[in-house]
């Protein structure tokens, strides 16, 4: 802390990187960050993890972009794993701003002109502002003409937000995670916060200190359960097997909210004749699950005062996704387990601000705040907002989109800050997609995987570097501020979507993303009563807010749910197996997740000194059964084979991996995971299995 003497001035803001939205105060000096400190924001009293204290770096990594780059002509589109932004460019050549936008804007313009709106797509991102998700996805159907646009949110909860808005009429969490302190009973369930969401992490233990019971529900153990009342590890994709046989519980011995369910909920009667025959008895060789362990749990949950539900990717990454998630809505509704302090369900959100970039818009068939784009009175009033026709049909999303440029409808694309090269299923697939555009505009921090594959690459803004506001997993909007200037020639994002919206003849005339935030709250009434100025005045408002001199709902739908009629529905579901089961030739299932020092694909994590070193190569996960089996040490190399692919890495032990499994994560461009992932989609949210996959180990040979 010595630092702390020679700082110049300090900067409040919130950390870039998970969904619970820690605030920090960077620590500033002569244009650099020192060091930051977590400050008393309601998401983390002052808690930071790893990565929100030491991963403040990476926009002065020297690979950092200051200037556009421009593809020389006449150089192949591929990717280089080996790839060293160290080295001078060789693909690409520095430009002018007015160069590198003119060339950007025309060849999409090109395209749209020769094939019709359908040729373009955008992909927004999670990591940038709300003003900046609002304006990509503006541009994208207003100047693009079309709503192929998307984000992470399609990897990530996309599942979880189908279910949620078809079951309680609202895809956003009905309570905050700081409401477990609250509760009796939390079940977390296919999440791993000690590693994904650490501050919220915190939480839960404090809550179980104090005596609330956790639940661990998931194929493999993790650090909380040593906090856990119970933990029950069941077989992996048989997660709709082990809610319906817990609804079963709950439906025969009676245990369910009569009072609830008949003033609040339709289509129980349903749910009960559905479930009647999944008795834990008949699911526990599905579920690997003890029967009397199945009850245990329903009757905990079940009886509780007071009880949450807490989800991850765990959940929503399946085929089946969206019955996952209608499953444990089903729970929460039967028992009468929303609606008050202590109750609720919580999808934990991913990225730093998915939940604020679904909400602003980044999403193929709704516009902001989930409105429908095939509602006629709802697109009408975005026509007159924005004083231009919108597209009626719902776009494509994320490996729809991917599909779609093998099948050339899909020519070019506009990609801000995301890096499908690493982040989607079969990457083979998608790298080949995007090696085959026709024009491919990237605006990044680096030179990403997928800029490698970009004709123009815009160097854009890291997020010390800009203001904008973020809105966590509990709906907090936050307030993001710029400590440091920009380097070089980089610009702010919205800056950059401004110039390419003009060069399609939009005239967009915005000179600071608070005009932004305005224009925001006009077509999203979530946004009620939040403003600019109140936001920079408070730390942190949440939505809904029923009054600008008001609090925030932190639990919502007390009396209502925002369905017709009021009342939440429940959604039964049918057991089904994963997209791609295990068998004789891959008889091992394959997971991928994060790591609690690299953030998704890498691209900022792997550029922070710190975090990288913590965590350098790729390692592979395996059980200690596993290991004797393979007959290798930890630190051997493995080779991990599926369907589409092959990847060689170090083998690391880990005990609380199940038998059967391997874990590798995602963020490693010399060992990428998803070369190996299943592009399998769940029908509902279009969610790609990244949660399963058949796969076979074997020793590889020591480089
Ligand atoms: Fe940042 Fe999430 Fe860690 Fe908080 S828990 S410091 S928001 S990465």
């Amino acid at each position: 802390r010595g630092d702390s003497a020679v700082a110049d001035h300090t900067v409040d803001s919130v950390c870039p990187y998970c969904g619970v939205g820690c605030q920090l105060t960077y620590h500033v000096k002569d244009d650099s960050i020192l060091f930051v400190e977590g400050r008393n924001g309601p998401s983390n009293q002052n808690r930071l993890c790893v990565k929100g204290r030491f991963g403040f770096d990476y926009p002065r990594h020297p690979s950092r972009l200051t200037r556009p780059l421009i593809r020389k002509s006449g150089v192949p589109k591929r990717l280089d794993p080996a790839f060293d932004p160290a080295q001078p460019l060789t693909h690409f050549r520095e430009a002018s701003w007015e160069e590198a936008l003119d060339l950007a804007s025309q060849g999409l313009v090109d395209l749209k002109t020769a094939h019709g709106p359908d040729a373009l797509a955008g992909f927004g991102s999670a990591k940038c502002s709300n003003e900046e998700a609002w304006l990509f996805q503006k541009l994208v159907r207003t100047g693009f003409g079309s709503n192929h646009v998307d984000h992470c949110t399609r990897l990530c909860h996309a599942s979880s937000v189908a279910a949620l808005m078809e079951c309680i009429g609202s895809g956003a969490v009905t309570a905050s995670f700081m409401q477990v302190l609250e509760s009796d009973v939390v079940i977390l369930t296919g999440c791993n916060p000690a590693v994904n969401h650490p501050v919220a992490a915190t939480y839960f233990k404090q809550a179980a200190r104090n005596g609330t019971k956790l639940i661990i529900i998931d194929p493999r153990g993790q650090g909380l359960s040593a906090y856990a009342h119970m933990s029950v590890r069941f077989s992996p994709g048989a997660d709709v097997s082990l809610f319906n046989a817990m609804l079963n519980v709950i439906v025969t011995e009676e245990l369910f909210d009569q009072a609830y369910i008949d003033a609040h909920t339709e289509g129980f009667a349903a749910l009960k004749a559905h479930v009647v025959d999944m008795t834990p008895d008949a699911m526990a060789p599905a579920c690997g699950v003890d029967p009397d362990t199945i009850r245990e749990v329903a009757r905990l949950y079940a009886r509780a005062e007071r009880a949450m539900i807490f989800w991850g990717m765990g959940i929503s990454q399946h085929t089946h996704g969206t019955d996952n998630a209608r499953c444990l809505i089903s729970l929460a509704l039967a028992c009468g387990q929303t609606g008050r302090s202590g109750t609720g369900l919580h999808p934990l959100r991913g990225q730093n601000n998915v939940q604020g970039a679904s909400d602003a818009g980044l999403i193929p068939m709704v516009l902001p705040d989930y409105q429908p784009v095939g509602d006629d009175q709802i697109r009408s009033a975005f026509e007159e907002l924005w004083n231009t026709p919108l597209e009626a049909r719902p776009g494509l999303t994320v490996v729809e989109i991917m599909d779609a440029i093998h099948a050339g409808q899909i020519k070019g694309m506009y990609i801000q800050g995301e890096n499908p090269a690493m982040s989607d299923p079969d990457l083979d697939h998608a790298r080949a997609a995007l090696a085959s555009l026709e024009h491919l505009v990237v605006q990044d921090l680096f030179v990403t995987e997928t800029a490698q594959y970009a004709d123009v690459i815009l160097p854009a803004s890291a997020w010390s570097e800009k203001e904008g506001t973020v809105t966590n997993t509990n709906r907090q909007v936050q307030l993001g501020r710029a400590a440091v200037p920009l380097p070089g020639e980089a610009r702010p994002d919205w800056w950059i979507i401004q110039e390419i919206a003009r060069r399609f003849g939009l005239d967009w005339d915005y000179t600071h993303p608070r005009e932004v935030f305005a224009e925001m709250k006009q077509g999203m009434p979530s946004l009620d009563n939040i403003t600019w100025e109140r936001l920079e005045r408070e730390k942190s408002v949440t939505y809904p807010c029923p009054a600008e001199d008001a609090p925030g709902a932190d639990v919502v739908f007390s009396d209502a749910f925002p369905r017709a009629g009021g009342k939440a529905k429940f959604a039964p579901t049918r057991p089904l197996p994963p997209d791609e089961p295990v068998d004789g030739d891959y008889p091992t299932v394959l997971t991928t997740g994060r790591q609690l020092e690299h953030w998704h694909t890498g691209s900022m994590t792997r550029r922070s000194q710190v975090l990288d070193d913590l965590e350098p190569e790729a390692v592979a996960s395996v059980s200690p059964a596993e290991l004797v089996r393979l007959g290798v040490s930890p630190g051997e190399p493995i080779t991990i084979t599926t369907r589409r692919g092959a990847i060689t890495l170090k083998v690391r032990v880990d005990p609380l991996m199940a038998e059967g499994m391997v874990f590798v994560p995602f963020c490693y461009v010399e060992a990428a995971a998803n070369l190996l992932t299943n592009p399998a989609l769940d029908p509902y949210g279009k969610i790609p299995e990244f949660k399963y996959a058949a796969c076979r180990l074997s020793p590889a040979a020591i480089a």
